[in-house]
């Protein structure tokens, strides 16, 4: 491992607000106003808080796309002793935006790479919340293709650690309905907006969100955050019993291979998708009786 050399200038890795300009610490005020250069995410946004705090530094842009040309040149910049401070449009760059790819180049040059630390919406989101805090997972943005997203809720449905969500309010309904399938009606907190003037907070079970959601056009930034799998008395995997219903619709086989595709499809045991059907079986009896009463 290379140390980091004197020659070299400094990357700060400053944490900005995630709305109200007043969240920023002393410090990030000082390094923001002494470096040679700020590399911005969002140069619009980031004008504002320096207008704010009356810092003069000039500003370059640095964003998902452009980030391995820009990374390439604040490097050099780096490399030739100028002391850089890198901000995210909000919160602490690189979590979830391209902070991490600069940080990583300029660790592979030994460039020294320091905090600034400040909010970032996952802690705050957490903070607040009310779910347990004692560990949790931190899964940021859900990817956007349904089936995508629907594996990866199947892969952390047995997390036992409350998990943080970034998502954006295009998706928020569509996350809750494949969250509410997949992990059963669980708390969930619902951040929209946090330190800013329509700050707003939604607890309660997913099925209450959907509802409190319905018929509104939702704006701004999001953070959600999910209770993890400690509920004892959880109800049966609905996804299962779904995808085993449109398949039994669909092909006429017997139960035993409509459980061999629902197991390779969802890459869960036969055994599990077994313990599933047999409550199917059961509201499939329920369905019938009283079809026939
Ligand atoms: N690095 C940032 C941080 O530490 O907070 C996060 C960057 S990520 C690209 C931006 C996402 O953070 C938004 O899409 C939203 O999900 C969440 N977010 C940002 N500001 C927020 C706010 N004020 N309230 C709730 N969530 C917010």
């Amino acid at each position: 491992m290379t140390r980091p050399s004197q020659n070299k200038g400094i990357l700060y890795i400053v944490a900005t607000p995630i709305g109200n300009l007043e969240d920023i610490t002393l410090r990030a005020v000082r390094i923001l106003n002494e470096v040679d250069i700020i590399a911005a995410e969002d140069t619009r946004r980031t004008r504002i808080l320096l207008k704010h705090y009356n810092i003069k530094t000039s500003l370059t842009s640095y964003y998902e796309h452009n980030k391995y040309a820009k990374g390439k040149q604040i490097l050099s910049k780096l490399n030739i002793g100028k002391n850089i401070a890198l901000v995210s449009d909000a919160g602490t760059p690189g979590i979830s935006d391209p902070g991490y790819y600069l940080i990583n180049l300029a660790l592979q040059s030994a460039i020294e790479v320091t905090p600034v630390p400040g909010p970032s919406a996952a802690t705050a989101a957490l903070s607040i919340s009310g779910l347990s805090t004692e560990s949790f997972l931190f899964e940021g943005f859900l990817p956007s293709k349904t089936n995508a997203r629907r594996k990866l809720i199947e892969k952390i449905k047995e997390e036992k650690r409350t998990i943080i969500f970034y998502e954006s309010p295009n998706r928020i309904r569509a996350t809750l309905l494949d969250l509410l399938d997949i992990c059963g009606d669980r708390k969930t907190v619902l951040t929209r907006e946090l330190t800013k003037v329509f700050e707003e907070v939604i607890r309660g079970k997913i099925s209450d969100i959907i509802r409190k959601l319905e018929g509104r056009q939702i704006k701004g930034e999001i953070t959600l955050l999910l209770s993890g799998n400690i509920d004892k008395n959880k109800p049966g995997d609905t996804s299962i019993m779904n995808l085993l219903s449109e398949y039994q619709k669909k092909f006429d086989l017997p139960m035993k291979d409509l459980i061999n595709m629902v197991s390779k499809d969802k890459g869960i045991s036969k055994r599990d998708v077994y313990q599933q059907s047999l409550k199917f079986k059961k509201t499939l009896q329920l369905e019938d009786k009283n079809g026939k009463d």
